[in-house]
C-alpha cells in the first residue's frame, strides 16, 4: 500500500460470535483489507481475510475475540501489515447502544468501557460482544487508539413526542425506556450522501431513509436531523426483518407466556431469531425468499406481501410527520439489490409526487443512483451504506482533536 499503517484506522464489528474488521483510509477511502471471523467459540471457526485481491482462508478453532483478533493481526502481517508493530491511527469500534450516555464517538478508556457494559442491559445480545471486541483490540495494540461509534447516537435528539412510548412515566424513567433508535451510523452517511449527490444543502431537505439488511429500520429526516425512527428501545421495532417480526402487538408477550408457557428468554429469542422473514418462510434470506416465490411457495408470497406492506406504512407515516418529501433512498443488503422491493415499496403513489423509473430501477449498477425520472418531484435514490468508512472518519475525528 502506499500509506503507511499510520493513515489507517482499523474497524471492528464485533458480535456475538463474530468479528468484521476493515483497515481503512478514512481520507482516500482506501480499504487496505478486511475480512470476518465467524464461529468463535466452536470447534469449525473461520477467518476470511481479504487483502490486495486477494481472498485467504483459515478454519481452526478461535477460543474467544482475543483469540480471534490475534489471528487477524497475524493475517495482516501475512499479507504486508504488520499492525502490532507499525501501529494504526486509530481503532474505531462500533457499539450498539449508548443509551442517554453516548451520543458522539467518544475514547474509549477503562471508564468509558465500564458505562458501555453497564448498558448491557439494554442491549444484551450486542453490548457484551461489542465490549469483547473492545477489550480485546486495547489489550492487542495498547498505544492505539480505541474510539467508540454508537448506533443510537444519531438518534439521540429525537424530538420528544417521537421517542417517548406512552407508558407508566415513572417506570419509563427508571427504566431507561425510551426511543433509542438504530443502523445511525448508516442513516446519517447515507442521508449526507444523498445532500451532496442532488447537490442540495441537507439542511434544506426532507428525506425517508429506508436501511434494509438482516435488521431493517426506517427513518424521517428533516434539514440533516432525524425526527423519527422505526427501531426502539431496542432494534426489535418498527419495519419487518430477516428474523425479526418489527412492529407487534405487545399484548402477544403476555399471551406467549400465559398460554404458550414460554419464559422470557425463549419469548426473546422467538422474538430476535425466529419471528420475521424466517418465522413466515423458513428463510431469513432475501434471495431464498425471492426464490421460494418463484416457486409459488404461499407463505413466501405472505411473507414478501408482510414485508411490503409495513414499509409502505411507515412511508406513510414519515410522509406525513415531515409535511412532504424530498427524497426517498433505500440502502443495505435489500435496499441496494432488489429493485423489486423497491417498485413494490413505491408503487401507486404518483398523486404524492413519488415515482419509479422501471429501467432506471433495474439497471446493473451498484453505485448510487436516481432511480426516479429525472422531472419527479420526489427523488428516489439507492445509495450503499458504508459504515466502516463513516466509523472510520469518525474515530479520525476524535483522535485529530488529541493532537
Ligand atoms: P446486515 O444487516 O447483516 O449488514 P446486509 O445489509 O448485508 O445485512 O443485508 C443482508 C440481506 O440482503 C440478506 O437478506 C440478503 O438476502 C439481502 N441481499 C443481498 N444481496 C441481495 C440481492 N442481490 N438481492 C436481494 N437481496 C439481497
Amino acid at each position: 500500500m502506499g500509506e503507511t499503517a499510520e493513515d489507517f484506522v482499523l474497524v471492528i464489528n464485533s458480535g456475538s460470535s463474530s468479528i468484521k474488521y476493515q483497515l481503512l483510509d478514512p481520507e482516500s477511502s482506501v480499504v487496505a483489507a478486511s475480512g470476518i471471523v465467524e464461529r468463535i467459540g466452536e470447534d469449525d471457526s473461520v477467518i476470511q481475510h481479504r487483502a490486495d485481491g486477494e481472498s485467504t482462508e483459515r478454519r481452526e478453532p478461535i477460543a474467544d475475540h482475543t483469540a480471534g483478533l490475534r489471528l487477524v493481526f497475524e493475517m495482516f502481517a501475512a499479507t504486508g501489515h504488520d499492525l502490532r508493530r507499525e501501529g494504526v491511527r486509530a481503532v474505531g469500534h462500533r457499539v450498539v447502544h449508548g443509551g442517554e450516555v453516548f451520543y458522539r464517538p467518544t475514547l474509549i478508556d477503562d471508564d468509558v468501557a465500564a458505562a458501555i457494559s453497564d448498558l448491557s442491559a439494554l442491549a444484551p445480545l450486542h453490548n457484551p460482544a461489542n465490549l469483547a471486541g473492545i477489550e480485546s483490540a486495547r489489550a492487542l495494540l495498547p498505544d492505539a487508539p480505541q474510539v467508540a461509534v454508537f448506533d443510537t447516537a444519531f438518534f439521540h435528539g429525537l424530538p420528544a413526542a417521537a421517542k417517548t412510548y406512552a407508558i407508566d412515566a415513572k417506570v419509563a424513567a427508571a427504566h431507561g425506556i425510551r426511543k433509542y433508535g438504530f443502523h445511525g451510523t448508516s442513516h446519517e452517511y447515507v442521508s449526507g450522501r444523498v445532500a451532496e449527490l442532488l447537490g442540495r444543502d441537507p439542511g434544506e431537505l426532507n428525506q425517508i431513509v429506508f436501511h434494509l439488511g438482516n435488521g431493517a429500520s426506517a427513518s424521517a429526516i428533516r434539514g440533516g436531523r432525524p425526527v423519527d425512527t422505526s427501531m426502539g428501545l431496542t432494534p426489535l421495532e418498527g419495519l419487518v426483518m430477516g428474523t425479526r417480526p418489527g412492529d407487534l402487538d405487545p399484548g402477544i408477550v403476555a399471551h406467549l407466556a400465559r398460554s404458550a408457557h414460554l419464559d422470557i428468554d425463549q419469548i426473546d429469542t422467538l422474538l430476535n431469531r425466529d419471528s420475521g422473514i424466517k418465522g413466515l418462510s423458513g428463510v431469513n434470506d432475501f434471495r431464498e425468499l425471492r426464490r421460494l416465490i418463484e416457486t409459488g411457495d404461499e407463505a413466501a408470497r405472505l411473507a414478501y406481501d408482510v414485508y411490503v406492506h409495513r414499509l409502505r406504512r411507515y412511508l406513510g407515516a414519515y410522509l406525513i410527520e415531515l409535511g412532504g418529501v424530498d427524497a426517498i433512498t433505500f440502502t443495505a443488503g435489500v435496499g441496494e439489490n432488489s429493485p423489486q422491493v423497491r417498485a413494490d415499496a413505491l408503487a401507486g403513489l404518483a398523486r404524492f409526487g413519488i415515482e419509479v423509473d422501471p429501467a432506471a430501477n433495474t439497471a446493473e449498477n451498484r453505485a448510487a443512483r436516481r432511480i426516479s425520472p429525472p422531472d419527479a418531484p420526489v427523488a428516489v435514490l439507492v445509495v450503499p451504506t458504508n459504515e466502516e468508512l463513516a466509523i472510520a472518519r469518525a474515530a479520525r475525528q476524535v483522535v485529530d482533536r488529541l493532537d
